[in-house]
């Protein structure tokens, strides 16, 4: 018998997994209906040796002193501060916007206070910020809304920005001086030898197994459990009884070129032209040395894998249904991004998983960190 069935074995299982079978000695499974652990974080070797992410490229970066030390258990890390490059009126241009995208894109040479004032001359103002149309044209005008985010967002979703939530690019940062970095975090680095291998230290403990391979609704009466941890997707649990939570997804074609280096930066977005989103090359993010390059265009798709939940209201709305029913259930715990249809960083999906296993052990938040014999 097992104390815990886990299912999903992402960073929200993995974590909880590690916990209940390292802290609290309980025994766990844990299943997964793919072949392999790791979730949308999963590395591994393609066929030329070079180090490639399956579900489309995965930078760590993290706040959480708390979550960097957990993790710390399982990996080296490799310091990694990662850039964009975005391809507008044919010139590569960093992102998020700084002082140097809009001097090169215009050919000014502006200081950051006149930047300022440029963005304030610009800028519509709008008294209440509804949509994502709305926070972007409200801090740098049309202009450079229509070049760089309004046919990036189109594509990406299937809307037009003005009918998605505010929250979609309420996290864009505008800068008006040359930091050119896309993340600002206290802790950016990747796992030296990969995601993979950083899952698999994970939940290497004797109290631990591993079902691959195995969907939860078939294996879940052949495994004799007490409880359940639930990291799929919320509505698939309750057989989508409110309807579907809808996602947006994505089709990753991967690309090995016979060179070394084969674009300036690790990503360069398309926010205009190709039916692509952006384009990554894989060795910059893992400091990988080779003689060829794998690259990963992403074409969003409405159908596929489940990767971003639609933010609508009336999704929120639907969300809530499922939430109060999964808040109901007993001995079920849900938690990751797709079990609370939510998207998190990797770094919030491990603090939530290690404040579900606060809560559960009576252990306080900063002892679930304690390292294990
Ligand atoms: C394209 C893309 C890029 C991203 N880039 C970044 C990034 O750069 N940095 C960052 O911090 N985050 C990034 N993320 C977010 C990151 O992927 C998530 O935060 C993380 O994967 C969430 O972990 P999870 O365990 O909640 O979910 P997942 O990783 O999705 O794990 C859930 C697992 O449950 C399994 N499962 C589902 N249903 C069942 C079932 N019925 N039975 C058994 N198993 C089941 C799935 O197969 C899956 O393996 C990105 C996401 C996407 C889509």
């Amino acid at each position: 018998m097992f104390d815990y069935l886990v299912v999903g074995a992402g960073f929200a299982g993995a974590t909880i997994a590690e916990r209940l079978a390292a802290n609290a000695g309980k025994k766990v499974i844990i299943c997964d209906v793919r072949n392999h652990i790791g979730g949308n974080a999963y590395d591994h070797y393609d066929t030329d040796g070079i180090l490639v992410h399956k579900y489309g490229p995965h930078i760590f970066h993290t706040n959480s002193r708390d979550v960097y030390d957990y993790l710390s258990q399982f990996t080296e890390w490799r310091p990694y501060q990662h850039r964009v490059l975005a391809c507008v009126d044919g010139q590569l241009l960093p992102v998020p916007i700084n002082l140097d995208t809009v001097n090169r894109l215009y050919g000014t040479s502006l200081t950051s206070f006149e930047l300022e004032k440029f963005f304030a001359s610009v800028a519509e103002p709008c008294a209440r910020i509804k949509t994502s149309e709305d926070v972007i044209v409200s801090k740098v005008g049309r202009e450079l809304y229509d070049k760089f985010f309004k046919n990036y967002t189109r594509k990406q979703w299937g809307l037009d920005p003005s009918e998605l939530d505010a929250a979609v690019t309420a996290r864009v940062p505008v800068r008006t001086n040359r930091d050119d970095r896309y993340f600002t975090d206290q802790y950016q680095v990747m796992p030296r030898h990969g995601y993979t291998r950083m899952f698999e230290r994970m939940l290497t403990h004797p109290n631990i197994r591993i079902l691959l391979n195995a969907d939860y609704r078939v294996v879940k009466n052949e495994i004799p459990h007490r409880h359940v941890i639930y990291t799929g997707p919320v509505d698939e649990y309750f057989d989508y009884r409110f309807g579907r939570l809808p996602y947006r997804s994505l089709e990753f074609k991967f690309e090995t070129r016979n060179i070394e280096v084969a674009q300036q930066g690790p990503v360069i977005n398309y926010p205009n032209e190709n039916a692509y989103t952006r384009v990554t090359e894989f060795k910059y993010l893992t400091g990988q040395e080779h003689p060829k390059t794998t690259l990963v265009y992403e074409y969003p798709r409405a159908e596929g894998d489940p990767y971003y939940p639609v933010p609508r209201p009336e999704n929120a709305v639907r969300y809530k249904q499922y939430e109060k029913l999964a808040a109901a259930t007993r001995g079920v715990h849900f938690v990751g991004r797709l079990a609370t249809y939510r998207y998190y960083n990797m770094d919030q999906v491990v603090a939530q998983a290690l404040t579900l296993y606060s809560k559960m052990s009576g252990v306080s938040r900063r002892e679930t960190v304690t390292i294990r014999p």
